[in-house]
C-alpha cells in the first residue's frame, strides 16, 4: 500500500508542479495515512486518494474596483470548493498579497480533514484574493468587498458554501461582504460566519480559534500528566488567533511572553500586555512598534535583525509554543531551538505553520505536538455553531458557545488520540488526526458513488 501513496503523490507532483504549498499539504496528509491503506483496501479500490486531491470545483475571477483617487484597481479572486461529501462547503476568505492558487488549494485541502474532525456536517473550501487590505481606507475596503461578492454570490448560499474570515478578513470585511450578498440576493440568511453580533453573529466566534487551540493544548498536556499552570509560552502573530490565544493562556494560568507581526517581534518576559495588544491591533490597526512604545518593558526585534531562516519568538526558552501567524513560519532551525531549550508542547493556531522537517523533528522528539487540523479547528467549529443558531433563528450565550467549543476540542483530541493508539503510534496526533478526519469523508464518498 506504500505503493499507492507513492503513486498518488507522484501524480499530484506531476500535475501541480508550481504549487509548493499544496504539494506540502498533500504529502503531509497522505504519507501519514500509509498505515490505514495497509489495513484497508477499499480506499485504493475506490480511488479515494486520487479523487480527494482534486477540488470538486475551482472558481477564479476578476475583481475590479476603484480606489479613493478614482483609479481602477484589479485583483484575482478565488473560491476553491474542495469537498462536499459530509456537508456544505465551509472555509475562510484570505485577503493577502501572497494569495495564489497553491496557497488556497493547500488551505482548502486541509480544511476537508479539519472540518470532518470537528464531528460537524461541513465540507472543505477556501477562498480569497491577492488584495492587500493594509493601508486601504474603509471606503476602499468596502468597494473591494462589494466587487468580490458580486461574483462570489453566484457560487455560495447557506446550504451550498458558507465562507468565513481568515488572514486580512475580519469583522469589517465580513460586514461589507454580507451587505453586498443581501443586496444582490434579497436574502437574509446565514451565508457567511464571523458576522457582527447585531446581525446574526455568534458570541465567542471571535475568540474561538485561539481559545480552542489552548483547550487542545490543555488536553494534550493532561494526557501526559502535565498542565498549563505556571508555564511560559511563545505566541507568534498578533491577529485574531494570536490575541485570543494570549487571553486564554492567561485565564488558564500560563504566561505568554512573545507576539509578532510581519515587521517584527515582541519579547516581554513579564508577560504580554493583552489590553495594549488589543488596542494596538484591534483598534489602531498599527504595527508592533507602537506596542513597544506603549510597553517600556518589552523588547522589539525588527525583521531585519532576525537570524537567517529563524524566527526569534521560538528562541527564548519557553515551555510552550503557539504558532499563530501563517504557513511555514517554524523552520527546522526553529524547531531545534525550541526543543534544545526544553519546549514540551507545540500547538498550531495558524494553518501549516511548521515545515515538513520541523513537523518530523517534533514527532521524533515525542513532545506534545498538536497539528493545525486538530488544534485550530475551534474556529470553524464555532462557525458551524453560528450556522446552527442562524438556522434556528436563535442565539446562545457566550458560556453556552464556549462550553460547546470546549466539548468539540475534547472530542477532536479523543478522536486523534484513540486513532493514533489504534494504529500503534500513541501520541502521534498528526497521524491520528489525519486518519480520523479522512475516514469519515472517504467512507461518505464511497457511499455516495463515483463522482
Ligand atoms: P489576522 O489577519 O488576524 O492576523 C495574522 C497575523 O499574522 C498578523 O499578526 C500578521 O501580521 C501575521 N502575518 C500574516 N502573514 C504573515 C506573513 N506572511 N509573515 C509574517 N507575519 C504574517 O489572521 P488570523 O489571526 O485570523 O489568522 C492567522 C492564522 O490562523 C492563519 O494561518 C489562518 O489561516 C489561521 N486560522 C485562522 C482562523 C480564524 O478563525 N481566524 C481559523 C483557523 C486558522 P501583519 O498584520 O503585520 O500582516
Amino acid at each position: 500500500m506504500a505503493d499507492y501513496v507513492q503513486r498518488v503523490l507522484d501524480n499530484v507532483r506531476a500535475k501541480n508542479p508550481n504549487e509548493p504549498e499544496f504539494l506540502q499539504a498533500v504529502e503531509e496528509v497522505v504519507t501519514s495515512m500509509a498505515p490505514l491503506f495497509a489495513k484497508e483496501s477499499k480506499y485504493e479500490e475506490n480511488a479515494i486518494l486520487e479523487r480527494i486531491v482534486i477540488p470538486e470545483r475551482t472558481i477564479m475571477f476578476r475583481v475590479a474596483w476603484t480606489d479613493d483617487k478614482g483609479k481602477i484597481q484589479v485583483n484575482n479572486g478565488y473560491r476553491i470548493q474542495f469537498n462536499s461529501a459530509i456537508g456544505p462547503y465551509k472555509g475562510g476568505i484570505r485577503l493577502h498579497p501572497s494569495v495564489n492558487l497553491s496557497i488556497l488549494k493547500f488551505l482548502g485541502f486541509e480544511q476537508i480533514f479539519k472540518n470532518s474532525l470537528t464531528g460537524l456536517a461541513i465540507g472543505g473550501a477556501k477562498g480569497g484574493s491577492d488584495f492587500d487590505p493594509k493601508g486601504k481606507s474603509d471606503a476602499e475596503i468596502m468597494r473591494f468587498c462589494q466587487a468580490f461578492m458580486t461574483e462570489l454570490v453566484n457560487h455560495i448560499g447557506a446550504l451550498i458554501d458558507v465562507p468565513a474570515g481568515d488572514i486580512g478578513t475580519g469583522a469589517r470585511e465580513i460586514g461589507y461582504l454580507y451587505g453586498q450578498y443581501k443586496r444582490l440576493t434579497h436574502k437574509y440568511e446565514g451565508v457567511l460566519t464571523g458576522k457582527g453580533l447585531k446581525w446574526g453573529g455568534s458570541l465567542a466566534r471571535t475568540e474561538a480559534t485561539g481559545f480552542g487551540n489552548v483547550y487542545f493544548a490543555d488536553n494534550m498536556l493532561k494526557a501526559v500528566g502535565n498542565g498549563l499552570e505556571g508555564k511560559t509560552a511563545a505566541v507568534s502573530g498578533s491577529g485574531n488567533v494570536a490575541i485570543y490565544t494570549v487571553k486564554k493562556l492567561y485565564q488558564l494560568g500560563a504566561k505568554p511572553v512573545t507576539v509578532s507581526d510581519s515587521r517584527g517581534s515582541i519579547y516581554q518576559p513579564n508577560g504580554i500586555n493583552l489590553e495594549v495588544l488589543q488596542q494596538v491591533k484591534e483598534q489602531e490597526r498599527a504595527s508592533l512598534t507602537r506596542y513597544a512604545e506603549l510597553c517600556k518593558d518589552a523588547t522589539y526585534i525588527p525583521v531585519a535583525d532576525y537570524a537567517a531562516g529563524e524566527h526569534p519568538v521560538w528562541n527564548f526558552g519557553t515551555d510552550l509554543a503557539f504558532p499563530s501567524a501563517t504557513q511555514n513560519e517554524v523552520s527546522l532551525a526553529d524547531a531545534k531551538n525550541l526543543l534544545s531549550k526544553g519546549c514540551v508542547l507545540v500547538s498550531e493556531g495558524a494553518n501549516m505553520p511548521s515545515t515538513l522537517d520541523a513537523t518530523r523533528a517534533f514527532l521524533d522528539a515525542g513532545i506534545c505536538y498538536g497539528p493545525a487540523k486538530c488544534a485550530n479547528a475551534g474556529g470553524v467549529a464555532t462557525s458551524q455553531l453560528e450556522m446552527e443558531q442562524n438556522a434556528g433563528m436563535t442565539s446562545w450565550t457566550f458560556d453556552e458557545v464556549d462550553n460547546k467549543l470546549k466539548g468539540i476540542m475534547a472530542g477532536i483530541f479523543k478522536a486523534a488520540h484513540d486513532t493514533a493508539e489504534e494504529f500503534g503510534q500513541p501520541g502521534n496526533y498528526v497521524m491520528g488526526g489525519n486518519i480520523a478526519g479522512f475516514r469519515k469523508v472517504a467512507d461518505s464518498m464511497i457511499e455516495q458513488g463515483v463522482m
